[in-house]
């Protein structure tokens, strides 16, 4: 705290992360003496950058862009960037810290990144993107290469996004190399991609009622965020019986009782992903459902929760909410979508929950597989690609078994966080003092 004073965030990832490998570090004696957790929370590097563009009235605006470049140790630095008012260096900070582990959990050969800026993309023209992405990657081109860092998408950055910063990088380097992830199919993108971080979501919490015997069969449903991840959840959990009951925006949320069915899923698509429009049309067309504005869609009741649009969006008060009305299993699509004080309540109260650095990881093994298909100059077919998701989810799901369970329990929080420690630490170590 007294090092990053300015930066919650970020704090509150390390101290999820350093509850339950402190311990691990204190029982196991090639962990202490060589400062691995002060190394760890230091990123390599941060490059923070100003982006100059001009808007449709010629109006010149400036934002600041950032890349925060956290760790290498286990292959080239791989992580979203996210475009969104709210971000800053902690944010940046966090996401990039999670995603050092999360990468590790993988299996893959992936550092952790993030990056991002302050541009607000809400309201602006198809041109004003299009010359922010150009203006932003004219800076960030310089930091980045398919052996250096591949970002990829994340909030605010979609299909549309990655295209026109691939577009832009592709000029500015004068080579075509699979630096970002998230393309369009057409040029390099992998099938599956889309869809990957809300299906491997879903396979994950499969993997976690299996072990109880249990399945998503016939569950109700709470979705929050209608963007990439949500929309993708929400399809799976379809797939697999369940009854998907909410989505949200930042305006609010719809409470659709009936259900969403794959033809109303259609609709959200449109509306979101082409027309770019609120959530709240929705109950224009389906007049059964509810829209409630302002509010989260914690209150209804259910069986799981899948907080998919971003952080902190359950506090410890949300999650008394979700445990009055019902909730056994909260599943993470968003990057710490809970605070602390949430996920503890959850543990006492005997609730099954899955930290994002775990169930949110589909879409970053992807991004790996695209790279590969990139580096090999081939593309692979969806089901290939799909048996590649559901066995590097499960894998994962070992993994936080292998390192949480104790007494018949398993604590994923603990699990995932150690065994994503372990294989950076110990590449760390190998190379000494770096
Ligand atoms: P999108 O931009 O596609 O969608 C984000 C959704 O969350 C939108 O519905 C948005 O509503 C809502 N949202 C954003 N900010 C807020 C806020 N402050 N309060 C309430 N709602 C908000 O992003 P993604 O779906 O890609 O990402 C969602 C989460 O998943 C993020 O935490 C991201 O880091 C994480 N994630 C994403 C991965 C990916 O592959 N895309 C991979 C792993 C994790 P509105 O339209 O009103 O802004």
């Amino acid at each position: 705290k007294q090092k990053n004073p300015y930066e919650p965030e970020f704090y509150q990832a390390v101290s999820e992360f350093s509850a339950s490998v402190i311990p691990f570090i204190n029982a196991h004696s090639k962990y202490q003496d060589v400062s691995i957790l002060e190394r760890l929370t230091e990123p390599d590097r941060i490059i923070s950058f100003r982006v100059t563009w001009r808007d449709d009235n010629k109006v010149i605006q400036t934002n600041r862009g950032w890349r925060v470049q956290f760790s290498n140790a286990i292959g080239p630095y791989k992580g979203g960037l996210r475009f969104h008012p709210t971000v800053n260096q902690s944010v940046l900070k966090f996401l990039g810290f999670e995603q050092i582990f999360k990468n590790s959990l993988t299996g893959l050969p992936m550092g952790g990144a993030k990056g991002g800026s302050n541009f607000n993309p809400r309201g602006k023209s198809d041109d004003e993107i299009m010359a922010f992405c150009y203006y932003f990657m004219l800076e960030l081109h310089r930091h980045i290469g398919e052996d250096v860092d591949i970002p990829a998408g994340d909030i605010g950055v979609g299909s549309r996004e990655i295209d026109l910063l691939f577009g832009a990088y592709k000029k500015l380097a004068n080579k075509w190399t699979g630096t970002l992830t998230g393309k369009g199919l057409e040029f390099g993108g992998s099938l599956l991609r889309k869809e990957a971080t809300g299906y491997g979501c879903v396979y994950f919490c499969h993997n976690m009622l299996n072990v109880m015997d249990e399945s998503l069969e016939g569950k109700i449903c709470v979705v929050s965020g209608s963007g990439n991840v949500a929309i993708y959840a929400a399809e799976q959990l379809l797939v697999k019986g369940a009854k998907v009951v909410t989505m949200s925006d930042s305006s609010g949320f719809i409470y659709d009782k009936e259900g969403i069915n794959q033809e109303k899923l259609e609709y959200i698509k449109q509306l979101k992903e082409v027309d770019r429009k609120r959530i709240r049309e929705y109950c224009c067309k389906y007049d059964k459902a509810e829209y409630i504005e302002g509010a989260k869609p914690w209150s209804v009741p259910c069986d799981a929760a899948f907080p998919c649009a971003t952080q902190n969006e359950i506090d410890l008060e949300a999650a008394k909410t979700l445990a009055s009305n019902g909730v056994k299993v909260v599943c993470e699509g968003a990057n710490m979508p809970c605070s602390n004080e949430a996920i503890e309540f959850f543990k006492k109260q005997g609730i099954i929950f899955a930290p994002g650095k775990a169930s949110n990881a589909g879409g970053v093994s992807v991004s790996g597989i695209e790279q590969s298909q990139n580096a090999l100059h081939m593309s692979w077919e969806k089901n290939r690609i799909n048996q590649e998701l559901e066995r590097i989810m499960l894998s994962i799901h070992e993994k936080c078994r292998e390192y949480g369970e104790s007494n018949g329990d398993i604590d994923y929080v603990k699990g995932a966080n150690i065994a994503g420690f372990v294989r950076v630490a110990d590449t760390m170590i190998k190379y000494g003092v770096m």
